[in-house]
């Protein structure tokens, strides 16, 4: 695969760097932003508990002040009056107050003095119960507001811290409130429940004149005073815890409410609250988390967002930076598939036309309309021409396409190509190939097929080679084995026939001597004889028809005239043969020049030739031969063989030269037709022809070629020669 340019890399990590940033930026400004408007939130939440706590402690002591003022209003404050003018805070139910009582002041001396006032005023059952000695505040009616107890004449010196508040309340005639203490009747409840409790006094003074008549004081539980304002003002989102001073300056809490849910109290606020004359402590703590408009999730939406952007972003950037990469490297394997496509076909083109150039069978491809496209060398070799030709009408006239017979012109409509135009298979269909260009006539074998060519049409192709020598060889080997079959049975079938008569006749001799059949019985041997010979002589031509053609030439410098003389001397000196005494060839040998033969082939040639001269003269005359030879302007020497016997007729002397071919004239000698075939295959095998013709005055001539010799020969006539080549 196309290796990554490293500028797709680079570009990626710089949009995820850049990415990140931008988010990372983006989301700190957000948060920080949120951080700003969280405490703007909580200082304002902060506020309003403040707010509220501080206008409850007001309400509170506004109520007592104004409860007081109704005291002192009062020409006599009895218990029943006091009665009607705290009725109000009876129903109001205010919230975690405990009672509400008026004390009055006494000092030891004045304790009986006041008892008997306050049993005058309503109240006759009282009885006050100083506690230490100096000065006194006894509560003489307390109403309770909560359903406690009512304790009637109990000394509020007793007890520290609304002592204070009491001394407070008379010294600035405002209300006070005390710091927070357990009440004594808390100290009865489990723990859990045990609150931290104040008091409000406030004075109460006679008319204009200002006589101090004492206090009246309101009891809160701080808790259940705060309950009800700190759950309106947390809403469920803030912690908030009020706390005072107790006596000892340690810090107590007066209410406290955990509404902030779970989340860590990151945001906290600390607040003083004025309460009447003392200041309290407000601490609020809330989770960022929780607090509206505190914490959104828009930063981490916009931190996810922004990083999922910058993946999205570096992603479509690796893609388009690597994608020219890609799309490069496929094209470059495409082209290069491309190229080994093309190589490859180039090369099968090549090695097409290659083989096409080589093979020795002609090819030839024609289009849908018969126009040829393609033939290769061996067509043009076979068919004799190339020359563009028009039209299947004219093949037959231009290429001279004939049956085998090689007279019938091929109709077109059977020519094998025009066939596959057709669609139709030919197989080895034979016909004669001749024209003034390639005269001497070949026989060639075509098969066709049909073709698609590439423009989609139907062509053809045609495939054909030359078989004239094929033919000609099944020619020869048909005549060869009906005369084999003929020439040897024909001898075999009399030799049968006079064995079976001698029997009969040796049979008679045995039987009563008889003079006649003995020699009917000579006459049968003399016959079989005469026929085992005429099948040895065929058999023995036989095998010299063969070796003419396959034997390796082994040439050598001949000297012919010594040959010759041997052929004549071996012919002429035979015992006498069926022609009887008085037969003896007259041969003449002039001088002749060396030649360049396979002597023992050559001897062959001269000896048919001597013989045929010797065997085709008429009966009861002898042979007159010329033999003659003489070195030609060409270099080649001419050998000449003359007789005057019974010729060969008009129109037959080239025909002799076929195997098997006997002239009309000549069959009543004995013969195989095959000695002037043989001749001429080794004459051909030499280089050189032969013809006959007849000898004027009567006989015949033949005449055959065959090269000079290149050196002096050895003049060893019958030797095998030594050089040969
Ligand atoms: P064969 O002699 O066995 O018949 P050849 O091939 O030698 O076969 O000769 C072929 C034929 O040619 C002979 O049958 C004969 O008719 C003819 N022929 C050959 N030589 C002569 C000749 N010298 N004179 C007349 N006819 C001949």
């Amino acid at each position: 695969m196309s290796r990554k340019r490293p500028g797709a890399a680079a570009l990626s990590a710089l949009v995820a760097a850049a990415g990140c940033v931008v988010t990372l930026v983006v989301a700190g400004s957000l948060t920080e932003r949120e951080e700003v408007a969280a405490g703007v939130q909580m200082d304002r939440r902060t506020t309003t508990a403040a707010q509220a706590v501080r206008s409850e402690t007001r309400r509170y002591a506004d109520i007592l002040r104004t409860t007081a003022a109704a005291a002192g209003a009062q020409e006599e404050l009895t218990a029943i009056e006091y009665g009607r003018i705290t009725q109000p805070l009876r129903t109001m139910q205010l919230a975690g107050a405990t009672s509400i009582g008026l004390v009055v002041p006494s000092t030891d001396d004045q304790l009986a003095a006041v008892q008997e006032r306050w049993r005058g005023l309503g109240l006759p059952n009282l009885t006050l119960h100083p506690k230490g000695h100096g000065q006194h505040a006894f509560g003489v009616v307390t109403t309770t507001l909560d359903g406690s107890p009512p304790g009637a004449g109990i000394d509020l010196m007793q007890a520290e811290a609304p002592a204070a508040a009491l001394a407070e309340a008379r010294r600035s005639g405002q209300v006070a409130i005390s710091d927070t203490y357990q009440l004594l009747i808390d100290q009865t409840v489990p723990a859990d429940r045990r609150q931290n409790s104040f008091v409000l006094a406030a004075p109460i003074f006679r008319g204009s004149g200002q006589s101090f008549l004492g206090w009246l004081v309101l009891g809160v539980r701080g808790q259940d005073f705060m309950r009800d304002t700190f759950e309106q003002t947390a809403q469920g989102l803030l912690d908030l815890t009020l706390t005072a001073d107790a006596a000892d300056r340690r810090e107590v809490t007066v209410a406290r409410l955990a509404a902030a849910g779970d989340g860590p109290r990151d945001l906290t606020r600390t607040v003083d609250v004025p309460v009447a004359d003392k200041r309290w402590t407000l601490r609020v703590a809330a989770s960022s988390k929780a607090l509206p408009g505190a914490r959104s999730i828009v930063p981490l939406a916009v931190t996810a967002g922004g990083l999922g952007l910058t993946a999205v972003l570096v992603v479509l950037v690796w893609v388009l930076a690597t994608g020219r990469d890609r799309a490069r490297g496929q094209v470059r394997a495409a082209t290069a598939e491309l190229r080994a496509g093309e190589a490859a076909s180039r090369r099968q083109a090549d090695l097409l036309g290659a083989v096409l150039d080589g093979i020795s069978d002609g090819v030839g491809v024609v289009g849908p309309d018969g126009r040829f496209l393609l033939h290769n060398p061996a067509a043009i070799r076979i068919l004799g021409r190339g020359d563009p030709v028009e039209g299947m009408e004219s093949w037959q006239g231009h290429f001279g396409l004939f049956r085998v017979d090689g007279v019938t012109p091929f109709p077109t409509g059977e020519l094998p190509l025009v066939r596959a135009l057709a669609g139709e298979d030919s197989d080895q269909v034979e016909m004669v190939v001749r024209h003034p260009t390639h005269p001497e006539g070949l026989v060639i074998s075509v098969s066709a097929r049909p073709m698609e060519t590439s423009a989609g049409g139907r062509g053809a192709v045609a495939v054909f080679h030359d078989i004239t020598e094929r033919k000609r060889v099944e020619t020869e080997l048909r005549g060869f084995a009906a005369v084999v079959a003929h020439d040897l049975k024909s001898p075999l079938s009399s030799i049968l026939g006079y064995a079976d008569l001698m029997l009969e006749d040796l049979n008679q001799v045995a039987a009563d001597g008889d003079p006649e059949a003995l020699a009917e019985a000579r006459r049968g041997a003399a016959k079989v004889i005469d026929g085992a010979n005429r099948m040895q002589r065929l058999i023995t031509e036989l095998l010299d028809y063969a070796a003419a053609r396959d034997a390796t030439l082994r040439l050598a410098d001949v000297d012919l005239r010594s040959l010759v003389d041997d052929v004549v001397t071996t012919r002429t000196d035979a015992p006498d043969g069926p022609d009887g005494p008085g037969s003896r060839p007259d041969v003449f040998v002039g001088p002749m020049p060396a030649v360049r033969a396979d002597p023992v082939l050559l001897r062959q040639v001269i000896d048919n030739l001597i013989g045929n001269a010797i065997k085709y003269t008429p009966p009861g005359r002898a042979a007159r031969i010329d033999v003659t030879a003489r070195t030609e302007a060409d270099g080649t020497v001419r050998v000449q063989v003359a007789d005057r016997g019974i010729g060969i007729p008009a129109g037959e002397h080239a025909l002799v030269f076929d195997s098997f071919h006997r002239a009309s004239n000549g069959t009543a000698h004995p013969g195989t037709g095959l000695g002037l075939a043989i001749c001429r295959r080794i004459v051909e095998r030499h280089g050189g022809r032969i013809e006959a013709g007849p000898n004027p005055g009567g006989g015949t001539v033949f005449v055959f070629t065959v090269p000079a010799a290149e050196h002096d020969p050895v003049p060893v006539p019958g030797v095998e020669p030594v050089e040969s080549g």
